[in-house]
């Protein structure tokens, strides 16, 4: 691990303090868990399966060390265990009992559950983690689903993170790949904040943008040998999710690591798509992220060739929507009662109007030319996005997560909906060329009309 990179990270971080990655890190864990709680006593967290990998060993080895430990608190393994508020109540539930420090050994679910139901009982964490699944480690917040809801609920990160690659490498090779894919994402989510910046919608805070940007290329360049199980590849990547974690930490917002990519794979969570109701697992955050960030590459292609220096602004103000007409427009677009009116809430956040609009477009006029080549010096093609996805092991089209042509091609307008950060998606929107673009990606020689055909 890159400890320069880490520690200039922590630096900047508000809640994590501690992050021990390396081959063999599991006999530290005592160690770690003094270095941020001293003598306090533990209890580990854990679910059937992630307690048999690692849960029952760091058990062990925090008892050997005289440390004072409860019994832990084992979810079920089967069915998959979901990020449900419920499992978050019982927890608490059980943490209220004793005055321990809880330390999840799992991943993406059973890091969130933990973090919520800590931070409901005042007190801080540790997570050993088993598998480089997704960057929300070190990331403030949970994932969770309430009243059928999934929604990002406030929580600190946790004070210590341990990541033994002993462990990460032999974790199941789709939860790998789910990790790399939701890593690639950054490369969209990068050009999406320049788009922002550009437009003085959102200024790019830089030494939180080199965290997670410098070395992107560096730890996403392995995906071969990440998918054949080679130890540095999966160092690189867990390092990377960490790192965009500890990002978010310090921008306290999830915009260094999350752009449309993630817009798209939003709107699939809460519609539902792959949520393993027959007894399958659930389908990755990583690799909807993954489908999403071919998706918006794509889109860059067709917006990038454009010369938007000649955009005709008095043309595209006089059909500008009023805000009456945007919530219009998100309600015939969204059907589930709680995701309508989030989106409403959303779209409307982010509204300007047409007097708005015409000096917004002025400034993209005249800042076009090298905002373009800014742009295009950060992404990748969405040709190179798929082929690398592909080695690593990620779907890379809707049909492999379970989503039609037909949904998948208006998540290009409906994601654009539901979350008010300013992206490629509000560009062309904004420009008027959306609709258009996107005919052009599934027309005959489109990116995606090979696909759609075959
Ligand atoms: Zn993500």
């Amino acid at each position: 691990m890159d400890d320069e990179r880490i520690n200039a990270a922590l630096r900047d971080a508000t809640d994590t303090q501690n992050v021990t990655i390396g081959a063999g890190m599991l006999t530290s864990v005592n160690e770690v868990f003094g270095q941020s709680f001293g003598d306090q006593p533990a209890v580990v967290v854990a679910d059937e399966n992630t307690f048999a990998v690692a849960g029952e060993e760091v058990r062990q080895r925090l008892q050997e060390a005289g440390r004072t430990l409860v019994d832990p608190y084992v979810f079920p393994g089967q069915p998959t265990l979901y990020a449900d508020y419920q499992n978050i109540v019982a927890l608490a539930e059980a943490l209220r009992v004793h005055e321990t420090i809880p330390v999840a050994v799992g991943s993406g679910t059973l890091n969130d559950i933990v973090k919520r139901a800590a931070y409901e009982c005042d007190r801080p964490y540790m997570v050993v983690a088993t598998a480089a699944s997704m960057d929300g480690y070190t990331a403030f917040g949970a994932s969770i689903t309430k009243e059928g809801y999934k929604q990002t609920m406030t929580c600190p990160a946790p004070k210590a993170v341990l990541a033994d690659l002993d462990v990460l490498v032999h974790a199941p090779p789709k939860m790998t790949a789910s990790g790399y894919a939701d890593l690639l994402g950054k490369v969209t989510a990068g050009a999406d904040w320049l788009i922002a910046d550009a437009l003085e919608v959102e200024k790019i805070e830089p030494q939180v943008w080199s965290l997670v940007q410098d070395p992107l290329r560096e730890w996403t360049g392995k995906p071969n040998e990440l998918h054949a199980g080679d130890r540095q590849a999966t160092e690189q990547l867990i390092e990377g999710l960490i790192m965009s974690g500890l990002g978010i930490q310090a921008h306290q917002s999830s915009r260094p690591a999350s752009g449309s990519e993630h817009q798209f794979s939003h709107l699939w969570e809460m519609e539902g798509l792959g949520h393993g109701d027959h007894g399958e697992p659930p389908l990755s955050h990583g690799f909807k992220v993954g489908v999403g960030s071919v998706a918006i590459a794509a889109l860059y292609e067709r917006v990038l060739q454009r010369d938007l220096s000649t955009l005709d602004i008095e043309a595209v103000c006089r059909t500008w929507p009023t805000r009456a007409e945007v919530e219009q427009a998100v309600r015939a677009a969204h059907t589930i009662p709680g995701l309508v009116e989030n989106a409403v809430t959303e779209s409307l956040a982010k509204y300007i109007s047409a007097d708005q609009l015409a000096q917004r477009l002025a400034l993209l006029r005249e800042r076009w030319p090298e905002q373009r080549e800014r742009v295009a010096g950060q992404l990748m093609t969405a040709d190179q996005l798929r082929a690398m996805l592909q080695a690593a092991g990620c779907p890379t089209s809707p049909s492999e997560i379970g989503l039609s042509w037909a949904e998948f091609e208006a998540t290009y307008s409906r994601a654009q909906m539901i979350r008010r950060r300013y992206t490629i998606l509000d560009l062309a929107t904004e420009t008027g060329i959306l609709a258009e673009c996107v005919d052009e990606l599934f027309a005959p020689g489109g990116f995606w009309a090979r696909d759609v055909a075959s």
